[in-house]
C-alpha cells in the first residue's frame, strides 16, 4: 500500500504541501471546507499581490515579527529564486517591483489557483472539497487518520495547513488551532496582525490619506521602548497604517491588552536632534521673519501644520524669531518623536494575517513535524510565524508547505515499491533492488573482462610475442 497523506487546508501552504507530497510518491488527499482550493489566496488583491521579496535570507529574517529563527530553514531551502522558478514551471511569470516585491506578471486573480489545480490533478492528488475535518486521530502519539463527514479515515501522515483567523469571510477561523490543541499542542493566543491601528488622537480630520514614505517608528510599552522599524506610515480616518505599522501590529496586538502602547514617529530620521536644534535656532535669527509654518515646510508636508497646536502648543503662523526655548524643544520633539497612543489593532475582520498560533517550539523546523505526535505536520499561517507586508507571509506559506510535503512523503517511493513487490515478487522495483541489480551486472561485466584479459595473455605467451615476458627473460 502507498503512503497515505491527508492535507487539511487547500490554501497556499496546503497546495504546496500537496504538490511536494505527491511528487515524493505519496497518495495525497487534499481537504478543504470551502468548495474550491486557494480561496483566500484568490481574494488577495492582485493589483498589489505580493508573493515574495528580493533579498538574502538575512533580509528576510528582519521581516518576521515572530518565528524568524524557526522559519529560516524553510526559507533557505525554498528561497525567492526557487519560488520564482517553481511558479514559472507552473506557467506563472513573475515581475519584481523597484522596491523588491515579487508579484505575478498577469493580474488574473485565479491564475495560480488554476495552475495548481491542473498540476495537482495531473499528479493524482484527490480533492476533497466542502469537507471540514472535524478531528485528527492519533494513537500512542502516532497519527492514524482523520475524522471527516462523521467518518474515520485512515492516513499515515496528516499535514495541517488550516491558516489562521484573519478574514472570517474568506474562510479564516480558529479551526486549525482547535485541532492542534486537541492533540496536546500549545497555541499562542491568536491576534490580528498586518492590520491598521486605531489611535486615541483623532488626527484623521487633518491627516487622513497622508503618507510619510520614510520614517522611523518606535513602539513603547508603558514608556519603555521595545523596538524600532523604518519604512512608511499612512494616516487613516481613525489611526495609522503603512508598512511599518502593519509589521508592528502583530507585536502590538499581543501587548495592548495589558499595556499602554504608544508609537513614536521620527518624521525626519536623516537629521539628528542636535542638527535640527541648530537649524531651528538659525531660522530664528532676528533677521529672519519666517513663520514656524514656513520653517517646518522644509521638513514636513504642509498638511501636517494644523496639528502643531495640539503637539507643541504653537501656531504655524507664529514668527520663528518669537518662539521660546521651550517651544523650540516642543517642535523638535514633534519632528523627532511624534507620540501617538494606540487604542486597538483593527480586528480579524480587517486584518490580513494572524499573530500567534501553534507554538513553533513544539515543531521541528527541518521537517515541520510535530515533536509531540509522529506523522503530524504543520505549515503556513497556522504556525506562530508572522511576517510583514512585502510577500513575506505568502512566501513562508509556500516554503513551509514545501518542507512539510517533502517530509511527509519521505519513504513513500520505497513503500510503493515494497507494496508492488509484495503483489508481484518476481519484479522487485525498489531502489535497493535496483542498486543490487546494478551491482550484480557490474560484477558480471568485470569478471568477463578479467577472463578475456587472461585468455589474451595466455595466447601471447604461447605465441611468444609478449614483450614483457621476453625482456624479463633477457634480464
Ligand atoms: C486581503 C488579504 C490580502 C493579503 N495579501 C497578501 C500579500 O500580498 N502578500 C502576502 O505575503 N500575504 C498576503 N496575505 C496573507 C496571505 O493570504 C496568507 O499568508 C496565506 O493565505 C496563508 O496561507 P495558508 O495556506 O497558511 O492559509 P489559508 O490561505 O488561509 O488556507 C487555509 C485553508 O484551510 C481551510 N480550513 C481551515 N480549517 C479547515 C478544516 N477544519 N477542514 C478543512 N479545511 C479547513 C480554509 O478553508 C482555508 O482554505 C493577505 C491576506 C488577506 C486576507
Amino acid at each position: 500500500m502507498a503512503k497515505k497523506v491527508a492535507i487539511i487546508g487547500a490554501g497556499v501552504a496546503g497546495m504546496m504541501a500537496a504538490y511536494r507530497a505527491a511528487e515524493g510518491g505519496a497518495e495525497v488527499d487534499l481537504y478543504d471546507k470551502n468548495p474550491n482550493i486557494g480561496r483566500k489566496f484568490v481574494y488577495v488583491p492582485w493589483d498589489y499581490c505580493e508573493l515574495s521579496h528580493t533579498g538574502e535570507i538575512e533580509d528576510f529574517m528582519e521581516n518576521y515579527a515572530h518565528g524568524a529563527e524557526f522559519i529560516s530553514y524553510s526559507l533557505e531551502k525554498f528561497n525567492n529564486k526557487e519560488l520564482v522558478k517553481f511558479l514559472k514551471d507552473l506557467g506563472i511569470n513573475t515581475i519584481t517591483s523597484e522596491d523588491g516585491v515579487i508579484s505575478p506578471e498577469n493580474g488574473d486573480s485565479e491564475l495560480i489557483q488554476k495552475a495548481f489545480y491542473e498540476r495537482l490533478s495531473e499528479m493524482g492528488v484527490s480533492f476533497c472539497m466542502s469537507s471540514k475535518v472535524q478531528k485528527i486521530l492519533a494513537k500512542s502519539k502516532k497519527i492514524i487518520g482523520i475524522y471527516v463527514h462523521n467518518l474515520e479515515k485512515e492516513y499515515d501522515k496528516v499535514i495541517v495547513a488550516c491558516g489562521g483567523a484573519a478574514r472570517p469571510k474568506l474562510g479564516g477561523s480558529e479551526d486549525g488551532f482547535k485541532l492542534a490543541e486537541e492533540l496536546g499542542h500549545t497555541v499562542i493566543d491568536a491576534k490580528p496582525a498586518v492590520s491598521p491601528v486605531d489611535t486615541e488622537e483623532r488626527l484623521g480630520k487633518y491627516l487622513s490619506g497622508l503618507k510619510l514614505p520614510s520614517v522611523n517608528v518606535s513602539v513603547y510599552s508603558n514608556q519603555t521602548k521595545l523596538m524600532e522599524r523604518s519604512g512608511s506610515v499612512l494616516f487613516t480616518d481613525h489611526g495609522l497604517s503603512g508598512d511599518t505599522v502593519l509589521f508592528l501590529s502583530g507585536i502590538i496586538s499581543r501587548l495592548i491588552e495589558n499595556n499602554k502602547i504608544e508609537l513614536g514617529i521620527d518624521i525626519i530620521p536623516g537629521i539628528t536632534r542636535e542638527e535640527l536644534e541648530r537649524k531651528l535656532k538659525s531660522e530664528a535669527s532676528l533677521s529672519n521673519r519666517n513663520s514656524v509654518g514656513e520653517a517646518l515646510k522644509k521638513y514636513i508636508p504642509e498638511k501636517m501644520l494644523p496639528v502643531l497646536p495640539r503637539y507643541c502648543r504653537i501656531h504655524s503662523s507664529k514668527p520663528m524669531n518669537h518662539i521660546t526655548n521651550l517651544e523650540r524643544k516642543g517642535l523638535i520633539l514633534f519632528l523627532k518623536d511624534m507620540r501617538i497612543t494606540v487604542k486597538r489593532v483593527k480586528p480579524f475582520f480587517e486584518a490580513m494575517y494572524t499573530s500567534g498560533g501553534v507554538d513553533v517550539v513544539e515543531l521541528n523546523p527541518k521537517s515541520m513535524e510535530s515533536k509531540l505526535i509522529k506523522g503530524l505536520y504543520f505549515c503556513g499561517e497556522i504556525m506562530d510565524v508572522d511576517g510583514g507586508v512585502g510577500g513575506y507571509n505568502i512566501h513562508s506559506a509556500f516554503a513551509s508547505g514545501h518542507i512539510a510535503g517533502k517530509s511527509a512523503a519521505r519513504g513513500a517511493k520505497a513503500k510503493k515499491a515494497a507494496a508492488k513487490k509484495a503483489e508481484n515478487p518476481a519484479e522487485d522495483t525498489s531502489e535497493k533492488a535496483k542498486t543490487s541489480k546494478k551491482k550484480k551486472a557490474a560484477r558480471k561485466k568485470s569478471a568477463k573482462k578479467k577472463t578475456a584479459r587472461k585468455k589474451k595473455a595466455a595466447k601471447k605467451k604461447s605465441t611468444g610475442d609478449d614483450d614483457n615476458s621476453s625482456s624479463k627473460a633477457v634480464a
